[in-house]
């Protein structure tokens, strides 16, 4: 971090800034020029509040120089994160597809989607058992039950499994779940983030409706300062003045984390677009943009769905899709020699 003072600033006003600075375990390099006198921060400067010190009387700017995440820094990482689900293996290279209904609603549906989206190349299963939603009268999910649900789609598939969780308390209930989701509203529920630091399981890390890339890298920060390494990025789009879609897909984030983090990146088109006909074009573009997967709801009769029938695919479509995507995939824009 880099602290520009003002002019004329007395020596004393200085030490006490460097005092002040020292006293937070951080080391000076003073620069003093013909106008401005500059003050190097050396050291972990994470925890250092930009915005106090270039609150102050004596600052002119402050400008950082390090990223405050560490963990999921890509310098500090040689080469790509490979999330590796039972085999079912994603990122530096690796490319999957993540498909299933947006929520589990009976044995029948999950099991046939789950068959279906298997058939057409899905290498992971999807659906929700408790269901973060706007209204407190509309289906909330089945909860325990769903994820036993999933669990037989598995057993039957080989599938492995995806699923939410808005609750820590909840998490024994998620033991046979292989990748934990935390959907866009939890995207900052940092005790949430703070306890699946402690879990031994992939954490599948949504984007939040409203917040930048640094803000989101500071949530994939949470889990992995505890200790848990293995978190995928999920772009679902965000809240713009745009109402011709549900949201607005971002897949500029796609270049830009690919230089800041070593995490894979995966892109959810289904939240983003928020109809089935919208999903393929930018499923595919995400893939052309260097995706390490893609997350799509499939239902198999999406006009009964009990949530988010407007963006789901029919079995049908969705093999329609996950052919075009497979087909672009070994064209896609590669930012890795590992790719
Ligand atoms: C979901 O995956 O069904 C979901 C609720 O997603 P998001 O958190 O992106 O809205
Ligand atoms: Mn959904």
């Amino acid at each position: 971090m880099i602290v520009v003072l003002k002019q004329n600033v007395a020596q004393e006003q200085v030490e006490n800034l460097k005092n002040w600075i020292h006293s937070l375990g951080i080391e000076t390099h003073v620069s003093v020029g013909k106008i401005h006198t500059i003050i190097g921060l050396v050291g972990d400067t994470s925890q250092v509040d930009m915005d106090l010190v270039g609150s102050l009387d004596i600052v002119e700017s402050v400008k950082r120089i390090q990223e405050p995440f560490k963990n999921a820094n890509s310098k500090f990482h040689g080469a790509p994160l490979v999330v590796d689900v039972g085999g079912v293996k994603i990122g530096g290279g690796h490319f999957q597809i993540i498909a299933g209904p947006c929520s589990v609603e009976s044995e029948e549906q999950v099991c046939y989607v789950a068959e279906c989206v298997k058939k057409s190349g899905a290498g992971l299963l999807r659906g929700g058992a408790f269901k973060p939603r706007t209204s407190p009268y509309a289906f909330q999910g089945l909860k325990g039950e769903g994820i036993t649900l999933l669990q037989e789609a598995k057993i039957k598939t080989g599938l492995p499994i995806v699923s939410e969780i808005m609750n820590i308390s909840h998490l024994e209930m998620f033991e046979p779940v292989d990748v934990i989701q935390v959907g866009a509203r939890n995207m900052q529920n940092f005790d949430l983030l703070r306890e699946l630091g402690k879990v031994r399981k992939p954490i599948l890390l949504k984007r939040g409706l409203a917040n930048t890339i640094d803000e989101w890298l500071m949530s994939a920060e949470y889990i992995m300062a505890g200790g848990n390494e293995n978190v995928i990025l999920c772009e679902r789009g965000i809240r713009t003045f745009e109402t011709r879609t549900r949201n607005t897909l971002d897949l500029s984030v796609i270049p830009v984390l690919k230089k800041l983090t070593h995490l894979p990146i995966i892109v959810d088109p289904s939240h983003a677009l928020g109809y089935a006909h919208m999903v393929k074009p930018m499923a595919m573009a995400a893939t052309a943009a260097g995706a390490d997967g893609l997350m799509i709801e499939v239902h198999n009769e999406p006009a009964k769905a009990l949530c988010d029938g407007a963006q789901s695919l029919t079995p049908q479509a969705f093999d329609d899709v996950a052919k075009a995507v497979f087909q672009i995939r070994p064209f896609a824009c590669k930012f890795n020699e590992n790719e």
